[in-house]
């Protein structure tokens, strides 16, 4: 079979991976990591060709014209609640009866059911892209996919008295001289801890031009997950809800080295908790030390980040630390159940200075608590950290998050409300004391007042280590300040 693997075109730079979407907050680009893990898994049965045409920068009708010359059997596409719209419009023309299109974002796992009802041109949602259920799909299976919601369609009788039999027109497809019911399913849930496996990603078919990473030290590089989900609560984040599962360190380095046999020699490692699971972390940095030809990027927590760990990212090429910071009050960090505190913050920050890792700290703005004082503690803390990187996460209430329940609870968010943007271009929820527009206004303030230092552009300018390195930071400032103007 020929399977497409498509992130559609959009019209601004979307990102639409692991089950969240926003547009791009400067004009960085990573290759989405679902599809990434789907193309391995993909490519082990079917001819696959990958369309990004957001790093491609292509049209609507530049893409369709890609597409039909690749003449699909089956398109798994990206969806988000950001492009939500112009996603299923753009889909709903690729649809045929000999064609199916599957789709998988975040807009799909909350009421899958319904959304496949809504739309009748998407065949199935994929909830796990680590999981090989797809295949099963592809040859035909239509029980037991545990990490799928899939349309199952029965042919009743003659069309006269099946008709009868479905009160419910959008179920109900008129076919020759008989009916066609469709039932929606969605499975009980695959396996949320333990080890997973996956065949290696065919990084080969990702466009080689496109992508931009604002902490990479060469241009070329690649996304790779060596661990899906994370084992914590936070109650506003959505990759807490997928349970959490690891590779096998054999499994990643094997990935690894197929990449390194691409002459690509930078990582994002896009695990969202490198090193909770310690003793596979040292193993996997040991290997990667032991490769001495890699550098790279990872996300880690600060109560994570002690002596041990450090050193041996460190050691194996890791020169940029992402850290969910969140908050610079703790009441709040144990209010959305961050599990440590500013203390723990402090600490995990110097440490990983003193190892020589730049930082990025990441926190979340716009929660109903937020007001103007607590943005100005939240720019003095980023100050005192002395981070190398702010980051700043407009609040939104993420599908099947707690914190999506609370705010449709309350009435701060609406459940018919799918297009949103989790980028922070704009304000999605009002807060307990500032609307939306001042609340977008004083963040804006605040990432100038970040970057606008001299001080610190001087800090920026002579750490930089490569002529990609300062182009890209270049760039990626002026993007970033354009939108925060
Ligand atoms: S630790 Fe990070 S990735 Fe894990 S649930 Fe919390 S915010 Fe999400």
């Amino acid at each position: 079979m020929k399977v497409l693997l498509l992130n559609p075109p959009g019209k601004r730079v979307y990102i639409r991976d692991y089950f969240c979407s926003k547009t791009t907050k400067s004009n960085y680009l990573f290759h989405p990591i679902d599809l990434v893990v789907l193309s391995g898994t993909l490519a082990s049965k079917h001819a696959i060709e990958v369309l990004d045409c957001i790093a491609e920068k292509l049209a609507p009708d530049a893409a369709r014209a890609r597409i039909e010359r690749f003449a699909p059997d089956a398109i798994v596409a990206l969806v988000g609640s950001v492009s939500w719209d112009e996603d299923r419009a753009f889909l709903a023309t690729l649809a045929r009866p000999d064609r199916r299109v599957l789709a998988i974002g975040d807009v799909l796992q909350e009421d899958a059911e319904r959304r496949l009802a809504d739309e009748p041109w998407l065949a199935a949602a994929l909830h796990d892209f680590t999981s090989d259920d797809v295949l099963r799909w592809l040859d035909g299976e239509r029980d037991g996919l545990a990490t799928m919601t899939v349309r199952r369609s029965e042919r009743f009788g003659d069309g006269v008295g099946a008709r009868a039999m479905s009160s419910d027109p959008a179920h109900m497809l008129a076919a020759h001289d008989s009916v066609v019911r469709d039932s929606i399913e969605r499975g009980s849930g695959g396996a949320r801890r333990g080890t997973f496996r996956v065949p290696v990603p065919r990084h080969e078919l990702f466009p080689r031009a496109g992508y931009r990473f604002s902490f990479a030290r060469s241009a070329r590089f690649a996304t790779v997950l060596t661990g899906y989900g994370c084992p914590y609560p936070c109650t506003f984040c959505v990759i807490g809800t997928l349970g959490y599962k690891t590779r096998p360190v054999e499994d990643a380095l094997l990935e690894i080295d197929h990449v390194r046999a691409l002459g690509i020699r930078e990582l994002f490692v896009v695990d969202q908790t490198f090193g909770v699971s310690r003793k596979r972390a040292l193993e996997l940095s040991a290997g990667l030390a032991e490769r001495g030809d890699l550098s790279w990027t990872a996300f880690t927590r600060p109560d994570t980040a002690d002596d041990e760990l450090l050193a041996a990212m460190k050691r194996a090429g890791c020169h940029t630390v992402i850290l969910g910071i969140e908050s610079a009050d703790d009441a709040r960090l144990a209010l959305y159940r961050k599990g440590y505190d500013t203390a723990a913050i402090r600490a995990g920050v110097a440490c990983a200075r003193r190892h020589g890792l730049r930082t990025v700290g990441t926190f979340i703005v716009g929660l109903p608590e937020e007001t103007e004082d607590s943005l100005r503690a939240t720019l003095d803390f980023a100050l005192e950290l002395e981070l190398d990187f702010l980051s700043l996460n407009m609040a939104v209430p993420r599908f099947g998050t707690p914190f999506r329940a609370e705010a449709l609870r309350t009435g701060l968010a609406r459940a018919d409300e799918l297009v949103m943007d989790q980028g922070g271009a704009d304000a999605f929820l009002p807060t307990k004391t500032l609307d939306r527009e001042r609340m977008l206004a004083l963040k804006k303030e605040l990432v100038r007042r970040f970057y606008l230092r001299p001080g610190y552009l001087w800090k920026r300018l002579a750490s930089v280590r490569t002529a990609h390195e300062l182009g890209a930071q270049v760039r990626e400032g002026f993007a970033l300040l354009a939108r925060n103007v």
